[in-house]
């Protein structure tokens, strides 16, 4: 019997986060929390699979994101499960089963399950960050989302990105303008790109995002959804561009902006990076769904989200140069060569004064050992022999800087960082 021995790499289009960039992940979430938490937001967990339904009914069947992308599985069970694609449908769907009052507002850190080409900046698991505001259809409150986007990517030191916002209308607009734009399709049937010369007659909307040249040119002159919204709308919109407008930001309405999810209405947008390669340029969006609760079974409720991928973001973020988070070195590196045991005794009492120290195991010499000190990054060295073993003292070498070497007692250190809380001597 032969035995497969080759080792198992993690699957195509996923990717490991190790240090340091895995700090600069939790800077990243940290931050998040930070603004999300000031506008409003408590953390939502979610499971990562849900009944498919949350999805086809949420997302909409006829998605490139459901119809193409989903990880669908049956369990052991026989229930028809899916890993989540993004995070609003499984939010929504804990809303419709819990009724928490309204207005409610929810945030999330999640990984994204999509079966994509992988390439750079498109994977088939990817996080996000995002939020979703339910209960309340105030225009006030889709600028205030948007404006929470916008100071995010501020506050990492982003600047070369911008802002689409556009309105896709709701139930008693768009059924209309649909029409019209597949009727003004119909005569474009021919010149349209593959895909949606195929599909134009299902969601013809899709096309005004397509990105080919054919489909571009082919609505060069299509009808305008903006100027078809019905006088709700209209107002709504007008409201959102100048709470953006007071708000200082900038941003261009974009009537092409109808974004791959079926949910939308009213107000959608997105923010792209001008850093990053066009086809994985959107580094967040979102909109808002007014169906989207009654969809999965709850009574009519309005609300707005949007997701932020953290992995594109963190590209930009290489591309402009900004948020480069440089890992912490430990304060103090101890060195033991006396077998360990001080240095066992002696990290665990600085740890639990709340320091963050380093040092060697394996009983290695005192040179291996100094050598792992300087590369820790460590202000200081630790040093531990045989004299300071016995006399309970420790012997503090500067690693950064010259400067005279001392010896202290253990219990004068300890009191030391009990009195300022770093090593001082
Ligand atoms: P969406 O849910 O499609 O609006 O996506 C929200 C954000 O997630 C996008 O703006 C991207 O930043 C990111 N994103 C979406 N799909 C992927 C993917 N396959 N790989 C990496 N990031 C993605």
């Amino acid at each position: 019997m032969s035995h497969d021995t080759t080792a198992p790499r993690a699957p195509t289009g996923t990717h490991d986060v190790l240090p340091p960039e895995s700090s600069r992940w939790e800077h990243f979430l940290a931050r998040f929390a930070a603004l999300a938490e000031r506008y409003g937001f408590g953390l939502v967990h979610t499971p990562i699979f849900e009944d498919s339904r949350v999805f086809r009914r949420g997302i909409g069947e006829h998605s490139e994101v459901v119809g193409k992308e989903m990880y669908e599985f049956t369990d052991r069970g026989g229930r028809q499960l899916a890993l989540r694609p993004e995070g609003t449908a499984s939010v929504v769907r804990a809303f419709v089963q819990h009724r928490p009052v309204t207005p409610w507002r929810a945030w999330y850190a999640t990984p994204s399950f999509r079966y994509e080409r992988p390439q750079a900046g498109r994977y088939r698991q990817h996080h996000q960050v995002g939020v979703e505001a339910l209960g309340s259809d105030d225009p006030d409150v889709d600028v205030e989302i948007i404006v929470l986007a916008q100071r995010f990517f501020e506050s990492l030191g982003l600047k070369n990105f911008s802002l689409a916002v556009n309105s896709m209308g709701d139930a008693q607009c768009r059924p209309a303008y649909v029409d019209t734009l597949r009727e003004y399709l119909r005569g474009q049937a021919r010149v349209l790109c593959d895909e949606h010369a195929q599909r134009f007659e299902l969601n013809p909307l899709r096309v005004l995002d397509c990105k080919t040249s054919a489909c571009r040119d082919a609505t060069q002159n299509a009808p305008k959804l903006l100027t078809a919204l019905c006088e709700s709308c209209t107002a709504h919109h007008e409201r959102v561009v100048a709470g953006l407008t007071a708000a200082g930001v900038t941003f261009q309405t974009n009537d092409r902006l109808v974004r791959g999810l079926d949910y939308y209405t009213k107000t959608t947008f997105e923010f792209s990076s001008h850093a990053l390669d066009g086809a994985q340029n959107a580094l967040g969006g979102g909109g808002r769904y007014d169906g989207l609760v009654e969809s999965l079974g709850g009574p009519p409720t309005p609300g707005i989200g949007f997701g932020i991928g953290i992995e594109r973001v963190l590209l930009a973020c290489d591309a402009e140069q900004v948020f480069a988070i440089a890992p912490m070195p430990p304060v103090a590196f101890v060195v033991d060569v006396t077998g360990g045991e001080g240095a066992r005794d002696l990290v665990a009492a600085l740890r639990e004064k709340g320091l963050y120290v380093e040092r060697a195991y394996d009983g290695r010499s005192m040179k291996s050992q100094l050598k792992a000190a300087d590369k820790s990054g460590a202000a200081c060295a630790l040093l531990i022999g045989s004299e300071e073993l016995a006399q309970k003292s420790v012997t503090i070498r500067a690693l950064r800087e010259q400067r005279e070497q001392v010896t202290v007692t253990i219990e004068s250190l300890l009191a030391g960082v009990d009195a300022t809380g770093e090593i001082s001597w």
